[in-house]
């Protein structure tokens, strides 16, 4: 049977490259794959899925209050799928992650999410929210913090390095980067302040 699976990480962990290389292993068995990334500034259907290492797919996109669900179902009924994966999940709403999981259970077709857990303030995204809780399978896609340690929490700094604590959950198209820590170097930067 079908599953829904989740591949959760901090930033920089290198969620898109296993995202691209799981599709390409479909591919090269002759087996065809739908790509979905969330859509920002793009127009609707023209995202790309890119991972640091320098290799990337043109995919589909989802926008906010889209029904994935009929999505999906219009889709297979142009041609066969064997896998469908998105990226950038953590951008899901809830409804939309229900969506997934009535595609996986009534069109039995996997669906393979990949996205961030946590938000630079140290709170879960609406969407991997409702993928823990639904989500069939998960993983942890690992990476580390500067001093050794499994980086689990992420950092917003300003362009000059200065760590940011208040903001918006999704910042799009400013300055701001992000540095992956583990939560006692979290803590450390953030002033170990409880989030808002
Ligand atoms: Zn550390």
């Amino acid at each position: 049977m079908a599953k829904l699976y989740f591949q959760y990480s901090t930033m920089n962990a290198g969620k898109s490259t296993l995202l691209l290389q799981a599709a390409h292993n479909y591919r090269e068995r002759g087996m065809d794959t739908y790509l979905i990334t969330a859509q920002f500034d793009n127009r609707a259907g023209e995202g790309r899925i890119a991972s640091r290492i320098g290799i990337g797919e043109p995919a589909d996109t989802f926008g906010k209050g889209e029904d994935l669900f009929a999505k999906i179902q219009a889709r297979l009924a142009q041609s066969p799928i064997s896998c469908i994966f998105i990226d950038e999940a953590q951008f899901l709403s809830k409804d939309q992650v229900w969506q997934l999981a009535r595609a996986v259970d009534d069109l039995n077709v996997p669906v393979m999410t990949y996205g961030l857990r946590l938000d630079f303030q140290g709170n879960l995204f609406p969407g991997s929210a409702s993928l823990l809780a639904l989500a069939d399978e998960m993983r942890e896609v690992r990476t580390i913090c500067h001093c050794g340690k499994k980086a689990t929490m992420v950092v917003r700094t300003s362009e000059d390095g200065t760590v940011l604590t208040t903001g918006a959950q999704v910042e799009i198209g400013g300055n701001e980067r992000y540095v992956s820590l583990c939560r006692r170097h979290w803590r450390q930067e953030t002033g170990d302040q409880t989030p808002e």
